[in-house]
């Protein structure tokens, strides 16, 4: 098929693109590592003298999660970059809150001094313009086109589609091949660009079909419940988070439950407003029934106070982050694994070094802030991911016919595999 190469670092992956299209890429927020980004990462804010904006045409931001824009304020407000900024009108709604959530953490709890603060957020915001779904935008006086395709994965994502001087790309960012309870599939012509630039978080993973795994998963929560545990989801606050929420209340609507279901606030309430403002990026049937209940108006869902982590009584508590790797959803854990009858249900990918990641793997003692925790909670890992697992990638890959394929966000030795698959 085609030529496929695999990167793990963006600017890598930008070396190898074409042409002038060199400098968008490289612009492109897209490092698996930023996850868990640390401001730390970033180099002092005070005395950097780089200037990139001669350099780079645009930076096109493709979703709101901060592994793709946690860098923005820092790179328009200390570095100085002074250039077009596109994203869609969700994307640029949204971010201002992961940024300011995710300064308050560094700021607040790691005690970070080396951050961007909220002006600099706002500055940096107001420097976004927006682009439409299937809109074309100009640039580089008429030398460039950009053109947004809807991705799926996370409220408002979108991929990018690049011609300049004659050459093509499509860079991907993070999408799902297939719809959701809240979401509809990726959708993007058949572009036969010189090189596609894609995520590879499930480069080696199919997954089951999703009814059974929503099967799966309602049948281990009511379980828990009904025994009288307690069952803990750790999301992020926007995506998973609405899906499942969507998920549990059909389902306990239909079946008249009524243990409560409680969110850790904040975040999730603003997140939710977005998602009824921008109704029009959801799926179809949500689309089509908003008009008599908006799915986002969740009736079973409550508030959680802290006061609740140690109450004995069943419930279903919904906390940020997703990977355990601090704030409330570990506190929790820290609270909940000791005891049998409780659960934990992992609903998306966990890097290698959280405490995610290690509950994933089996292990049974964990240690967190020098105590050791004994996992005896049941362990589930349920993947609702918003990316495209293997089959997705392919399915994208034989649809655009690329001449090129550059891997990202990925893990090395999985991306190995699929570009062998690739160039099968
Ligand atoms: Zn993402």
């Amino acid at each position: 098929m085609s030529q496929a190469t695999n990167n793990t670092l963006p600017n890598k992956a930008a070396q190898t693109s074409v042409g002038k299209m060199r400098q968008t890429a490289s612009a492109m927020f897209d490092n698996q590592n930023l996850q868990q980004l640390s401001v730390a990462q970033l180099p002092e804010t005070t005395h950097t003298h780089l200037d990139l904006t001669h350099v780079i045409d645009c930076v096109l931001v493709t979703h709101f999660h901060l592994d793709h824009c946690g860098a923005l304020p820092y790179f328009t407000e200390a570095v100085g970059y002074s250039g077009p900024i596109i994203a869609t009108a969700p994307t640029k709604a949204i971010i201002p809150l992961m940024l300011e959530d995710f300064r308050k953490v560094s700021v607040a709890q790691k005690k970070e001094d080396n951050c961007f603060n909220s002006d600099m957020i706002k500055n940096c915001i107001s420097k976004i313009s927006t682009i439409s779904l299937h809109e074309t935008i100009t640039l580089c006086n008429g030398e460039m086109k950009i053109t947004a395709y809807y991705a799926g994965h996370v409220l408002g994502a979108a991929m990018f589609y690049i011609e300049c001087n004659g050459e093509s790309l499509v860079y991907t960012g993070d999408y799902n091949m297939s719809a959701d309870r809240h979401l509809g599939a990726a959708w993007i012509n058949k572009l036969r660009p010189d090189v596609v630039l894609t995520e590879t978080t499930y480069a080696t993973t199919i997954r089951d079909s999703k009814r059974s795994r929503e099967r799966e998963f309602l049948k281990q929560v009511h379980a828990t419940l009904d025994k009288g545990g307690k069952v803990l989801i750790p999301v992020f606050a926007l995506g998973r988070a609405q899906e499942l929420c969507i998920l549990l209340e059909t389902y306990w609507n239909r079946t008249g439950l009524d243990y409560p279901i409680y969110f850790s606030g904040g975040l999730t309430e603003k997140a939710n407003f977005y998602y009824k403002l921008f109704i029009n990026w959801t799926n179809e049937k949500i689309k089509k029934t908003f008009i008599k209940k908006n799915m986002f108006n969740f009736s079973h869902v409550r508030q959680f106070d802290q006061s609740m982590l140690k109450i004995d009584k069943p419930m279903v508590f919904f906390a940020t982050p997703g990977m355990l790797h601090g704030g409330l959803s570990l506190q929790t854990f820290k609270e909940w694994a000791p005891f049998e009858k409780n659960a934990v249900i992992i609903p998306g990918y966990c890097m290698p070094g959280t405490v995610g990641n290690k509950i994933l793997s089996g292990e049974k003692k964990i240690t967190i802030d020098d105590k050791v925790v004994h996992v005896k909670m049941q362990v589930y890992n349920m993947s609702f991911s918003a990316h495209a697992d293997s089959k997705g990638i392919m399915e994208l890959l034989s649809h655009l016919e690329p001449k090129n394929v550059i891997l990202v966000h990925g893990e090395k030795d999985k991306m190995r595999q699929l570009q062998h698959k690739i160039k099968e």
